[in-house]
């Protein structure tokens, strides 16, 4: 069939979840696939970690794509990420927080969200229906899957096709970004005061990323109210994992503890790629970046240039946090899986004041502990990079981490008694811990959300590249799990269009 017509060599740099993906369809569309990894596992930033026989869940929070009503199920099924056999939960509420012991809770179901509001506060009628409405406005939103123009695109089956965006998709999305640019500048302070009830606008407040604005928490109520946004029985390292054998599976290789060096480059167009700290050199007809694309002018002896690199250099604003997981010798089942709780003595860290912590308990989920005992992870967001680093310099970095975690069991100590002396386990993750595992930009793994946000794509390749194509977590913001599929679905369709193959899709 024509799509087997070409066995060039493709070189993928990165192994994390957009890594994996482009090396799954490259190798569907007939190239001849090497992922490096830097690291001795697969996944990037979608991944987890055992500390005494606890786990702890860094990436995965809540998947886009769960739904089989989703286009996005299909793909995931297609790069073998999820099948038949991957349980999903859908946790019910999806955050509680307690004002003077009163629980007030937001709800995957945004029916149920509006009914509980309403009845702690009716004299706020009008903003929750109008707060409802909003995540509403995403219930019917269809994550479109889009091809470029000019590649030819045929199913596993045989089938060509061409998938461009359907009407029903771009209506779908066209409350949606009305409702995304409307709030991108408003910050969740500002959105909280908007409500009379001392409870709700505590709520509100306490919700992380003040500055990102409230535009980001509901883009997640809406697509956890159509019932997407599920968490994979497991979470991420499994998730990786079979996406490692789906690639391995189609006779792709990955070639762990292997840093890319740089991208070599012959009259225009890439001839290979140099192992870092060694004299190998792998030579490939084509290289997708998946790393940050951020951090990807280390790859070039002159760093790149273009019109939307600039823009994307000028523009970008990391998603960063501080990460604080607990393995506690406790059983804490009947606690909620995400608690927002208020400290009476605030957390500074960098220059931040924390007036309230979104834990998320993995108490209930026999992945993460053994039977008795509790995972608890916090996460302390804000852009602390320059500060963690100048702690690295001067020698104080570990003590304090140290003081971050101790200053973080105390402060969940007050709301959960139990955890009095029973936490066995404090690891404390900073940006600078996501920068040495992946080499992203400022240790983040997301964008934020800001009113210069542009909710679109980057070109995924440059002109005077010839043979380079770049995918991953930056390359659409606001990033995360599916963006780095997407992109990297992306990236090997330019790559067989500039070399006449067919794209090889999902059913
Ligand atoms: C706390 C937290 C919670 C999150 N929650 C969610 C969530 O609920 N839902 C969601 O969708 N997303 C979530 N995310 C974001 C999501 O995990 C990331 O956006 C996504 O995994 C990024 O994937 P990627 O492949 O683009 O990049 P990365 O994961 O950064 O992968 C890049 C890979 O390249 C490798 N690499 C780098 N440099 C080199 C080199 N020179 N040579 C070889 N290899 C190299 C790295 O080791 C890494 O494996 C969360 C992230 C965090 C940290």
């Amino acid at each position: 069939m024509e799509r087997f017509n070409l066995k060039q060599k493709v070189i993928v740099i990165g192994g994390g979840i957009a890594g994996l993906s482009a090396g799954i369809f490259a190798q569907k569309c007939g190239f001849d696939t090497t992922i490096l990894e830097s690291h001795n596992i697969a996944g990037g930033i979608c991944t987890s970690w055992k500390r005494k026989g606890y786990l702890f869940e860094g990436g995965m929070h809540w998947l886009a794509g769960s739904s089989e009503k989703q286009p996005m199920n299909k793909l995931w099924r297609y790069v073998g990420a999820i099948d038949d056999s991957v349980k999903f939960s859908y946790f019910e509420p999806f955050v509680e927080y307690r004002h003077e012991g009163i629980p007030i809770r937001i709800y995957r179901d945004v029916d149920t969200t509006e009914r509980h509001l309403l009845e702690l506060s009716p004299a706020d009628a009008k903003e929750i229906k109008i707060f409802c409405n909003n995540i509403r406005s995403f219930k019917n939103l269809v994550d479109p899957i889009t091809d470029i123009k000019g590649v030819k695109v045929v199913t596993s089956g045989g089938i060509y096709r061409k998938n461009r965006m359907s009407l029903s998709a771009l209506f779908s999305m066209m409350p949606v970004m009305k409702v995304m640019i409307g709030y991108s500048k408003v910050s969740v302070g500002q959105y909280a005061d908007r409500f009379k009830h001392e409870g709700i606008r505590g709520l509100f407040r306490a919700l992380p990323g003040n500055e990102q604005g409230v535009a980001m928490f509901i883009m997640t109520m809406g697509a956890l109210s159509r019932k997407d946004g599920g968490f994979p029985e497991g979470g991420s390292l499994p998730f990786a994992g079979r996406m490692v054998k789906t690639f391995t599976a189609s006779g792709g290789e990955i070639l762990y503890n292997t840093r890319a060096g740089r991208v070599v480059m012959k009259n225009g167009k890439t001839v290979g790629v140099k192992i870092e700290g060694s004299d190998t050199f792998i030579s490939a007809d084509a290289v997708i970046i998946t790393s940050d694309t951020m951090a990807s002018g280390r790859f070039f002896d002159t760093p790149p240039k273009a019109p939307w690199l600039d823009q994307m250099r000028k523009i970008t604003e990391p998603t960063t946090v501080t990460f604080v997981s607990l393995g506690i010798n406790a059983d804490l089942k009947h606690y909620p899986k995400g608690m927002l709780i208020t400290l009476k003595n605030p957390i500074k860290l960098s220059t931040f004041t924390y007036n309230s912590l979104l834990l998320s308990s993995y108490a209930a989920d026999p992945h993460y502990s053994p039977e008795g005992k509790s995972v608890i992870t916090v996460q302390l967001p804000g852009d602390s990079y320059d500060y963690w680093e100048k702690l690295k310099d001067n020698g104080q970095y570990a003590a304090e981490k140290q003081r971050v975690g101790n200053d973080v069991i105390a402060a969940i100590t007050k709301h959960i008694p139990e955890m009095e002396g029973k936490v066995e386990v404090c690891d404390v993750a900073t940006p600078l811990t996501y920068e040495r595992y992946c080499g992203n930009w400022k240790g983040s793994w997301m964008t934020a959300i800001t009113p210069n946000t542009k909710f679109k794509p980057y070109p995924a390749a440059i002109k005077g590249l010839g043979g380079v194509y770049f995918a991953g977590q930056r390359m659409l913001p606001p990033g995360g799990i599916p963006t780095a599929m997407m992109t990297a679905r992306t990236a090997v369709q330019h790559l067989c269009r500039d070399t006449g193959a067919v794209f090889v899709c999902e059913e």
